[in-house]
């Protein structure tokens, strides 16, 4: 764990092995500094390709990256450079890894809400839990217009605090209902996490050709 690109002491390392934890994290593209929660973190394997591991943990060398088009334009060099072993997966593919990873990670997350009683269903429930502070965070289904279309609802919507995600059949399938076109999040922690995993599950593309002509940045800094 020691060779993390963690934003600890020069050299990295740490008098008990690596089991004290930094709490930043650098991202390998662009070098900034921030909170685990605001990056993704990338494990290689064998044969060169590499998967997200969004709860962090996974066992292996891991390396960090901001989930955006601008970073992930430069993966390849990015995470060569990091796990100093060529990386073969493409920005494009990258990005479709990450858009898988955080919708299974959005029904995980839904399933723990559910699980713990942290969830109010239907528009009438969630219209209560908006009036009594509850919410952290609206889910909204795609197909549910009607659903978006309470007063609460709306003012959530313009506040920033609704997410659209999946459709009412799908939304029901994970909260133990056939439909449900609305559901609120009452837990700050998971909305939250939900928020971050809907805005994967979302994820645009890098423009076009942005994996195949890195920029001179890239390949210039750095000889390890
Ligand atoms: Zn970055």
């Amino acid at each position: 764990m020691a060779t993390e690109s963690q934003n600890s002491v020069s050299g990295g390392r740490s008098a008990r092995g690596g089991a004290v934890r930094a709490p930043e994290r650098t991202c390998a593209a662009c070098r900034k500094v921030g909170p685990p929660e605001s990056m993704v973190r990338w494990v290689r394997g064998e044969d060169g390709s590499v998967v997200p591991d969004l709860k962090g943990s996974g066992f292996g060398r891991g390396s960090w990256l901001h989930p955006r088009v601008q970073c992930l334009a430069k993966l390849v060099p990015a995470l060569s450079r990091s796990f100093r072993a060529p990386v073969t997966t493409s920005p494009e593919a990258a990005v479709a890894l990450l858009r898988s990873a955080g919708d299974k990670r959005v029904r995980d997350l839904l399933g723990a809400a559910r699980r713990q009683r942290k969830l109010a269903l239907g528009s009438a429930a969630v219209e209560d839990a908006l009036g009594r502070g509850l919410a952290g965070l609206l889910v909204v289904a795609q197909d549910a217009r009607a659903a978006a279309e309470t007063p609460g609802v709306r003012r959530a919507v313009a506040e920033g605090l609704a997410c659209a995600w999946g459709s009412k059949e799908r939304l029901g399938r994970i909260v133990g209902r056939p439909e449900v076109g609305v559901v609120a999040i009452l837990d700050d922690r998971l909305a939250a996490a939900l928020f971050d995993a809907i805005a994967l599950a979302h994820l645009q593309g890098p423009p076009p050709g942005a994996g195949r002509n890195p920029g001179r940045a890239d390949v210039s800094t750095e000889v390890e």
